[in-house]
Formats: structure tokens, C-alpha cells, sequence
């Protein structure tokens, strides 16, 4: 298998990571391989078999051109500052370029430690590998930005951690693995030339239209806070709960990344929160908007020394766009539902029926996921669906009939419309209970289960016949779901 590494962040940022190595695994077997994705980066398969992809995405056989290395970064963790975290268990084979041109990082996670590594051990559990990977590909398939998963190779070694898990090793491709905490980690300990160095790099690769901007480094905080607002009324759109949203777990590409105690929210609840470590509900599905604009503050914070030398009047410019972020992610956010709801053009009293709506499915702990696409069968003359979603058979007949009177002041075709709502709402996303039974027999070394729920949540707005389980909410008895860190 052929590729050709061009490495940039290698060639042109020295002093903004380590050199590292993978550690060779014992005995790499290929879990997963994403064919497709393979396709789009370009890659020749021909030829390589199972065993020579087991060896090439674990670290056992380290690629011609590669030359691995592990990014320096910080970052806030849940609020408090930690100034020295970096790629502590992942490292950054190189670059490739697409044949459509773009550029992606392609990037070992769980290859042994580095000089990052503090106490952990660098390495991955299947589990979480595992998780990341299917999720990752429900949200891309979504249609939500995200980094993807390339392969998952179990590596024939144990992991350690409240128990002994068989390790595995995940190939992340990310258009770029530079996160609000790498611009923390240069403004706390170097200052501006470094910071402007990464702006410059940053936006020669990802937004090269903002290069000749009045403030480059202005430009490129007005262009991440547009993309993270986009992203973060994606999340919600799709109950997604990312879990651990700390300033090294942003990217400035917008793409979701690090994938780790995530999870979809059943019953909508906006205080829903799945992850062991967040006791305080800082990251719970309803909190991601303040998250994102607290995150994006601290964005603009590092990014200050910069935009000062630019441009000194310009640092209060960059508070304006701070201060801004709360309407400009609503505006996002309704733009979402209206799609979400079959309400294409908007219209003054959008925003009632909207917050509305969120009000009714929280007093009647609906199925978030479930409701859309009932909304759409009633669309269709199917009143059941929704019947036999909701607790009483008059549970939110006030919105639905403000709902319908909204949709009457359109001329759509209902029938179009239901199709173009079941377009953007998911019938399948990977539901917590099946996610675990699968990662459960995924251990015990059963990946059928695991297997099939990938091909159900890859295609996930068609119903299809015989998946209806997949579909279906939790069991009102089960236990509350809870996910843990630790890739
Ligand atoms: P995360 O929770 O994935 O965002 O990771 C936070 C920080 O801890 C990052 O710097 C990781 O590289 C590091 N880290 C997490 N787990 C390990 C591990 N097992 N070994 C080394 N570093 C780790
Ligand atoms: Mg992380």
C-alpha cells in the first residue's frame, strides 16, 4: 500500500512537537478497515492484504515517508488550566494529500507513549476504540464534520486499566489535529511570534482565503467561532453529548474530535449527561452552547498577542465577537430545527415553537431521536407513530397543532416535505444500549454484533427492513447509561 507523505506540520513547525515511535505490537490483527474512506484519501488497497494492514495500522510496520511525531498542546480541563498535555497516547504518521486535493493528518491512537505521555501508558482499549470508530462514522454519515476512523487493529496486548482490556490501535484521519489548546500552549509559554506562527500555519491550511484578511489572526477567530457554532447546533440537532469538552478537545477545523465517553441522548432531557467524570453536568447535552462560547473565549485569549500586533484597536474587536457568539449560535441552532421540523423559510414566531418544543419533549420525556420521524409520518397521514411514541394520547397536541398550523402557512407538498425531514433526521444512531452489547461481544471476540450496527448507523435516514430494533428506544426499565473515558 503506497502513500505519499507530504509533512508539512513536520517540515514547518519545528518546536511544536516531539518526535515519537510506535510501540510494536505483539501481534496485530486487523479489527476493521474503512474501505471507503480509504477511497476518498486516494489510497491503491490493491494488493495489501488483512495481515500487511494489521501491521501498517498498529505501528508494526512504520510507512516509507512517515515521519512520526506527537503535538504539543494544552488545554482547559473542566475549567482548569493544565499547561503541558499534548498527544500523550497518539502520533501523527504524516500527511497526505487527497486526489481531490485537501489534506488530512493520518494519525495512530493507542501506539505506545511519547514524550506527552505523563504517567498513562500511550495505549488504547478496544472498547473505546471501538466506540470512537462507530461513532465517528455515524456522525460522518450524519453528515455531521468530523474526524473518521481508518482502521482499528487489535494489538495482542493487554491494556491495563481498572481491569485488563485487550489493546487495540485506531487510525484517525482529521483534516488537522490542531486544537484551541495548541494556540494555549504557545501563547502560555512562548508568546506572540510562536502564536503567530500557528495562525499563519492554520490558516495557510485550512482557510487560505483569510490570508489576506485586514488581521489575519482576527479573521481566523470570526471563521472557527462560525464553524463551531455550526458544529455544536449539529451535535444538539442529532442528540449528540460529546462529554469532554476541554479547550484540547476542540478543533480549530470544526470537525468533532476525540471521541471518548460520547454518547446520544434517548429521552430528551438537557441536563443529560453520560460521562463518569462529569459529577457536575459541566458538559450535559443543553450546556455545549455556553461550553463552545466559553471555549471560544479562551480561544481568543491565546490568539490576543497576535491580533495586538496586527492591529491593536483589533482586541476589541475580538471581544464584539465573543460577546456575539450566544446570538450567532442561535441563529444556527434555529436554522437546524427549522430543518429538523420541515420549516424551510423562516418566520417571525420561529423562535416560540422552537423553545416550545424543547419545553414539551422534556415534560414528557420523549424519544428525541423517535420524534422527528414521527412528526414526519404525520405528514404522511400516519398519526400511530406518534400515538404510540408519546406517554398520553393528547401529550403535546398544542405544539403539534401550532406545528401543523406552520407548516399549513407553507405550500410544500407534505409529502416532500416529510421525505426532506427524513433527509436531515436520523432514523438509526448508535442507541447506548446496543452500542455497549456490541462492545461487550467486541471483547469477548464476537465483532459480528458490532459489525452489523456499523452497516446500520453508516446509513442511517432510510428504514429498512428488518432493523427495527435498531430504531427503538431503550427500555423505559434500563439502567442509566454511563460511559467512561479513556481511549
Ligand atoms: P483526552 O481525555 O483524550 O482528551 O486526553 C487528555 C490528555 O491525556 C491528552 O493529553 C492525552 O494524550 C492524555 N492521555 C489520556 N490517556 C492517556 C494514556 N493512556 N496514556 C498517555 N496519555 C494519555
Ligand atoms: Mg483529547
Amino acid at each position: 500500500m503506497d502513500f505519499a507523505f507530504e509533512n508539512s506540520f513536520h517540515a514547518d513547525m519545528q518546536g511544536f512537537y516531539a518526535p515519537a515511535e510506535a510501540l510494536r505490537p505483539s501481534a496485530p490483527r486487523l479489527l476493521a478497515f474503512n474501505d471507503r474512506l480509504a477511497e476518498r484519501l486516494g489510497f491503491d488497497r490493491d494488493g495489501t492484504d488483512a495481515d500487511e494492514l494489521a501491521r501498517l495500522f498498529s505501528g508494526q510496520d512504520i510507512p516509507k515517508g512517515a515521519a512520526p511525531i506527537a503535538l504539543a498542546y494544552a488545554g482547559h480541563q473542566f475549567g482548569h488550566f493544565s499547561p503541558q498535555l499534548g498527544d500523550g497516547r497518539a502520533l501523527l504518521l504524516g500527511e497526505i494529500i487527497a486526489p481531490d486535493g485537501a489534506r488530512f493528518d493520518i494519525q495512530l491512537k493507542g501506539s505506545g507513549p511519547t514524550a506527552f505521555s505523563r504517567n498513562g501508558d500511550g495505549k488504547a482499549a478496544i472498547g473505546p476504540v471501538l466506540r470512537e470508530f462507530l461513532v465517528s462514522e455515524a456522525m460522518a454519515a450524519m453528515g455531521v464534520p468530523t474526524t473518521r476512523a481508518l482502521a482499528a487493529v487489535a494489538t495482542g496486548d493487554r491494556v491495563q486499566r481498572e481491569r485488563a482490556h485487550p489493546g487495540a490501535v485506531l487510525t484517525r484521519v482529521a483534516s488537522s489535529h490542531i486544537r484551541v489548546g495548541t494556540f494555549q500552549f504557545f501563547a502560555a509559554h512562548f508568546g506572540a511570534d510562536h502564536v503567530i506562527q500557528l495562525s499563519d500555519y492554520s490558516i495557510k491550511r485550512h482557510f487560505p482565503d483569510l490570508a489576506d484578511a485586514p488581521n489575519p489572526h482576527l479573521a481566523l477567530l470570526d471563521r472557527v467561532i462560525d464553524l463551531q457554532c455550526a458544529l455544536i447546533a449539529r451535535w444538539l440537532g442529532v442528540g449528540f453529548i460529546h462529554g469532554v469538552m476541554n479547550t484540547d478537545n476542540v478543533a480549530i477545523s470544526g470537525e468533532t474530535i476525540d471521541y471518548g465517553p460520547c454518547a446520544f441522548m434517548d429521552r430528551f432531557a438537557a441536563h443529560t449527561v453520560f460521562s463518569s467524570i462529569d459529577a457536575n453536568g459541566r458538559y450535559a447535552y443543553g450546556r455545549q452552547p455556553q461550553i463552545m462560547h466559553w471555549n471560544m473565549a479562551r480561544f481568543a485569549e491565546a490568539l490576543l498577542p497576535a491580533i495586538h500586533r496586527v492591529a491593536p484597536a483589533d482586541v476589541e474587536a475580538a471581544k464584539a465577537l465573543v460577546d456575539a457568539i450566544p446570538a450567532r449560535f442561535r441563529t444556527a441552532w434555529e436554522a437546524q430545527v427549522r430543518l429538523k421540523l420541515g420549516l424551510a423559510e423562516g418566520a417571525g414566531d420561529d423562535a416560540g415553537l422552537i423553545d416550545g418544543l424543547f419545553d414539551e419533549l422534556e415534560k414528557h420525556s420523549v424519544d428525541f431521536t423517535s420524534f422527528f420521524r414521527a412528526l414526519a409520518m404525520l405528514l404522511r397521514g400516519d398519526g400511530a407513530t406518534m400515538q404510540a411514541l408519546l406517554p398520553a394520547p393528547d401529550a403535546m397536541a398544542p405544539w403539534i397543532a401550532d406545528w401543523w398550523r406552520r407548516i399549513e402557512r407553507g405550500a410544500a407538498n407534505p409529502i416532500e416535505l416529510a421525505d426532506a425531514m427524513d433527509g436531515v433526521n436520523p432514523l438509526y444512531i448508535p442507541r447506548n444500549h446496543i452500542v455497549e452489547a456490541t462492545l461487550d461481544a467486541a471483547e469477548g471476540g464476537d465483532l459480528d454484533p458490532w459489525l452489523d450496527l456499523l452497516d446500520v448507523v453508516r446509513h442511517p435516514f432510510a428504514a429498512r427492513a428488518g432493523l427495527e430494533r435498531f430504531a427503538e428506544p431503550a427500555p423505559v426499565d434500563a439502567a442509566p447509561y454511563t460511559t467512561f473515558c479513556g481511549t
